[in-house]
């Protein structure tokens, strides 16, 4: 399991990946008590955790995405000023 830099899960935007580094790590260590529990280390069982990556905040780094694409147009970002 990749978490934070390693899973890109830093905001593309803001340039901040503390705070996804720290959720990340706690989501991955909760899915390795979880395999550890159930006996279960198969690339399945593990894949919940990329599940709950992409549920929590996929999306909030998919905008950032577009932002930081975005950013390449002053204009429109001044009007927000
Ligand atoms: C200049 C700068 C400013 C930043 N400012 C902010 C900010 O203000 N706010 C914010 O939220 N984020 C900021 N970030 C981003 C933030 O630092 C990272 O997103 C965050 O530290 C990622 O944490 P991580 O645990 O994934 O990786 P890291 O913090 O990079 O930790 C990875 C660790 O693994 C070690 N390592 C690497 N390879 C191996 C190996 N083979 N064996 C053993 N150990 C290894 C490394 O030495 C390192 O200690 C900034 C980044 C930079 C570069």
């Amino acid at each position: 399991m990749l978490v934070g830099d390693s899973a890109s899960l830093i905001d593309p935007f803001t340039g901040e990946g503390i705070g996804n580094a720290m959720i990340s790590g706690k989501w991955a260590s909760e899915q390795a008590r979880d395999a550890l529990y159930e006996g279960d280390f198969s690339v399945n069982a593990l894949k919940q955790y990329d599940k709950t990556v992409y549920k929590k905040i996929g999306g909030e780094l998919r905008v950032s995405a577009v932002m930081q694409k975005l950013i390449k147009y002053p204009w429109l970002f001044n009007q927000f000023y």
